[in-house]
């Protein structure tokens, strides 16, 4: 499937339509993603913020990353469901797992990252970008 995206959360209070192609589709292993995603890693479509469309109230929690970056979560205040997550370090993206958007979407990772907190049975795709930490984000395109 193509743009636009939907998803809603589990109780269906909230709902997106996402209408650009995501900037990038990652797994991530490091130990604040275990708890989020309950045991393993989170998978996670960045868009770009003004693609995002959001229905329904949010609530958020705040905490660094391991990064060092500033993150947000923001969930459903009656499910609970992940919605999206916000960072420092790329303030014009909101981050979405894709567990949150309508089955067909058809995204998968390409990059996983902080495998050096990965637990020992972890399995990952040999065939996507791996990497022990977080990557360098790169300078913004102009
Ligand atoms: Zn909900
Ligand atoms: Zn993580």
């Amino acid at each position: 499937m193509a743009a636009p995206y939907t998803g809603r959360c589990v109780c269906g209070a909230v709902t997106a339509t996402i209408k650009g192609e995501p900037l990038a589709v990652a797994q991530c292993w490091c130990r604040q993603c275990q708890k989020l995603a309950g045991g393993a890693a989170t998978v996670n479509a960045r868009f770009d913020l003004g693609d995002v469309e959001i229905t329904g109230e949010l609530a958020s929690y705040g905490y660094t990353a391991a990064s060092g970056n500033a993150y947000t979560q923001m969930f459903c205040p009656s499910c609970g469901n992940p919605v999206m997550a916000k960072t420092s370090g790329r303030p014009n993206a909101r981050t979405f797992r894709l567990g949150f958007l309508d089955e067909g979407h058809g995204l998968k990772p390409t990059i996983s990252i902080w495998l050096s907190e990965a637990p020992d049975w972890a399995v990952v795709d040999p065939a996507i970008d791996q990497h022990q930490e977080q990557p360098p984000i790169p300078p913004p395109a102009d």
